[in-house]
């Protein structure tokens, strides 16, 4: 099932190339007072949601899916988990370019591992943001790349899970944008401005996803392409990635893991259109903005 957040927080069915309005199936899920839970409750909820929305879904109205307004399916994650270095032709072009290391990437690290040196990063939750919002360029005077990335999204609380359990633990997929500032500050800092994770174009439950090592995806700026990559190319697989993570912080439901990015990372500015694309979830098409606000310091 591909399910999408759209519009004014709707909730959409995706058939093809039109979206069912299956928003009633958020009735379900429980009114809560404060103070509410860490976690996504629609992703909490899936099993019941998605039983509402086959129930729902025949008698529904249907658009067509050019006229959505594409939301992060993911609408309230407690972590975005980031995996920086995981690819190996990724690392390589980063210790080429001094405009994407800027230092950070040339500690001598073990290229096999980069991750057992660096470990994972988060991201701030409040720069997340859906295709139909795009990106806004956060630091114009500096280097703004785009990093596409396959995204898993945790189904359930949970803990210290060893790589062997680790995919039962997810409740789908999609595709992210981890956009990034280069510069010598902390990833965290780099990679948390508004609008700097991107999240589309829908959430691809794992029943329906093809195993991720069989996977192409890729990203294209003004209709060049600029990465292309198979998931198998991958350092640390993500079963690993939730090992290590639930090692260390308490996974709840719609947490996202980013699987870190493939080579071609390159920048973007205000104007370009993104086209991001991955077997098994689809594509989706976002554009960079201007910011009205001064350039930060
Ligand atoms: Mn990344």
């Amino acid at each position: 099932m591909k399910l999408c957040r759209y519009d004014d927080d709707r909730l959409g069915l995706v058939d093809g190339d039109t979206i069912v309005d299956v928003t009633p199936a958020l009735d379900l899920l429980p009114k809560r007072r404060w103070p509410y839970p860490l976690g996504d409750a629609l992703i909490e909820h899936l099993a019941a949601v998605r039983d509402a929305v086959e129930r729902i879904a025949p008698d529904a109205a249907r658009i067509p899916l050019s006229g959505a307004a594409l939301r992060s399916p993911v609408a309230n994650a407690s972590k975005i988990i980031g995996a920086p270095a995981n690819y190996r032709a990724h690392v390589d072009e980063a210790k080429r370019d001094a405009g994407i290391h800027h230092g950070v990437h040339d500690r001598g690290y073990d290229p096999e591992s980069p991750i057992a040196k660096l470990g994972l990063f988060l991201k701030a939750t409040s720069s997340v943001v859906g295709p139909a919002e795009g990106v806004t360029i956060h630091a114009p005077d500096r280097r703004n790349d785009h990093e596409v990335e396959i995204c898993a999204v945790i189904g359930v609380r949970c803990r210290d899970v060893p790589a062997s359990q680790a995919l039962d633990m997810v409740a789908g997929y999609c595709l992210g944008l981890d956009m990034t500032v280069r510069g010598a500050e902390d990833r965290s800092f780099r990679k948390s401005p508004d609008s700097y994770t991107l999240l589309g174009p829908w959430l691809v439950t794992a029943d329906e996803m093809p195993m991720l090592d069989d996977l192409a995806f890729g990203l294209r700026v003004n209709g060049e392409a600029r990465q292309a990559a198979r998931a198998a190319d991958m350092t640390v697989g993500l079963p690993h990635l939730i090992e290590l993570a639930s090692r260390t912080y308490t996974l709840h439901p719609g947490d996202v893991i980013m699987t870190g990015t493939p080579e071609g990372v390159g920048p973007v500015v205000a104007g370009d259109t993104i086209e991001a694309w991955c077997d098994g979830i689809g594509s989706f098409t976002t554009v960079v903005r201007g910011s009205e606000r001064p350039s930060p310091a």
